[in-house]
């Protein structure tokens, strides 16, 4: 049994065509996560794919650089 194919690890080369649905901001990958620094939401991958629906997304706190 392969673990790793069927772990959550997302390709970072679909993350690139990918946007935040509330704010069409860029994604970044963190963890098992994806957040979105514009509007500090984190979506959670599944089984390897992005749920990206706003209802769902996570408020996460995101410091200003
Ligand atoms: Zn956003």
């Amino acid at each position: 049994m392969n673990k790793l194919a069927r772990s959550s690890v997302f390709d970072p080369a679909v993350l690139a065509q990918l946007a935040c649905p509330a704010c069409y901001g860029d994604l970044r990958l963190e963890g098992s996560r994806l957040l979105c620094i514009a509007c500090s939401r984190a979506y959670a991958i599944v089984d390897g794919i992005p749920v990206l629906i706003v209802e769902q997304a996570e408020t996460i706190a995101v410091r200003e650089s």
